[in-house]
């Protein structure tokens, strides 16, 4: 069990719970909104000052929890080996009960920033994808604004639609990066690679 102690404002701190990350305390102070339930918040070891910035996603309301706890467990298992390379790095996801209404966070590296000056865009792009699916993810909404930059790295974000998934497409020659131009038989990524190959 893992607790979360969230800082809302000077008169509002949460208290959440998580049972699937390890024995992590953390600490986490709201610090700005980013868009619809999405906001920076500082976290740090708990009793100590916060100061790591990373994202924090809220759910409110049984069914929004519920599908954030969907998007968590993609994270925890199949994105597992990809977390701080092709998916953000994730600190786990919290619930709690405020006055009766579960209460959802889900605590992400913070990427920010359009990738357009990332050195090799579109092969990487390529790359993550093709990623993503051999892990045994369909993204579901792969446009250009769900890959965020971080640094010179791609990250894909938002595994809100995500879907379990077994890629029919030709993984291994892609991996092995000999650019050789294959069309595969997979939906999504037969998309990207007409919109980026031609790019490469
Ligand atoms: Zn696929």
């Amino acid at each position: 069990m893992s607790t979360l102690e969230l800082i809302w404002d000077t008169k509002t701190t949460y208290e959440l719970w998580s049972w699937t990350n390890g024995a992590t305390h953390y600490t986490a102070q709201l610090v700005r909104r980013i868009k619809k339930d999405v906001y920076t918040v500082r976290i740090g070891a708990r009793g100590r000052e916060p100061s790591d910035v990373v994202a924090l996603k809220i759910a409110r309301g049984a069914e929004d929890v519920e599908d954030m706890g969907r998007e968590a467990a993609f994270y925890e298992q199949q994105l597992k080996g990809l977390q701080g390379t092709v998916v953000p790095k994730c600190y786990g996801f919290y619930t709690a009960s405020v006055h009766g209404t579960p209460l959802g966070c889900l605590l992400l590296e913070y990427c920010s920033g359009p990738p357009e000056r990332i050195p090799d865009l579109n092969r990487k792009v390529l790359r993550a994808a093709y990623a993503l699916h051999a892990a045994g993810v369909l993204h579901g909404d792969l446009d250009a604004h769900h890959f965020v930059a971080m640094g010179r790295d791609l990250r894909i974000v938002d595994f809100s639609v995500a879907v379990p998934h077994q890629c029919v497409s030709g993984l291994a020659r892609r991996a092995e990066g000999h650019g050789r131009h294959h069309v595969c038989g997979c939906q999504e990524l037969a998309v990207l690679e007409s919109t980026y190959h031609a790019r490469c």
